[in-house]
């Protein structure tokens, strides 16, 4: 039986020289792959109690939406600067390679209600991190992070310490 890490594809330098990238297209497209990565992640956080599923765009979306669905829970979109028509608050933040923008609509999220935060993977942590400030900024409570891969070597657990995170697939 194939493992999840077998439908991960890596790319070396990509999208910059000395990055060794993981694929999840190779997950996706193959339905067994697709099914695998969400129930896996999904039993992950079986034990955990959220009231809200929050993703990041794009691959956020991609892991977020089905868990929230299977699971009867609401998505909130975070997207990068300029794309959400309400009143958003934002956060700058730097990324393994380059810096970015995240939004979030102000509305999204109740103060107090628990938060998971989901994403296809976690290497630095400066995006999980900026996810969790943008929550928290709004008063959710995150009740925890779940992605589906998480690059051990860059050291994101330790950066937002204190805070569950719970990864399908490990690679050094
Ligand atoms: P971090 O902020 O933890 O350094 O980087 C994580 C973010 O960058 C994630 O949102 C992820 O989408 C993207 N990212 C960084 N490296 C990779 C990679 O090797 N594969 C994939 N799929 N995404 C990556």
């Amino acid at each position: 039986m194939k493992e999840l890490k077998d439908y991960v594809r890596t790319i070396p330098n990509f999208p910059e020289e000395g990055i060794m990238f993981r694929d999840i297209t190779t997950v996706m497209q193959d339905p067994d792959g697709l099914k695998l990565a969400i129930d896996t992640m999904q039993d992950l956080v079986k034990d955990l109690d959220f009231d809200v599923v929050v993703g990041a765009e794009s691959r956020g979306f991609i892991f977020g939406t089905p868990i929230a669905y299977n699971l009867h829970k609401p998505f909130v979109l975070i997207r990068k600067k300029g794309k959400l028509p309400a009143e958003t608050v934002s956060i700058d933040y730097d990324l393994e390679y380059g810096k970015a923008t995240l939004e979030m609509h102000k509305d999204s999220i109740k103060p107090g209600q628990k938060v998971l935060i989901v994403d296809d993977l976690i290497a630095t942590g400066g995006t999980t991190e900026a996810m969790i400030k943008l929550v928290e900024s709004l008063g959710g409570e995150v009740a925890g992070v779940l992605v589906m891969m998480e690059l051990a070597g860059l050291n994101g657990r330790a950066k937002i310490a204190g805070y569950r995170l719970d990864s399908a697939v490990t690679y050094e």
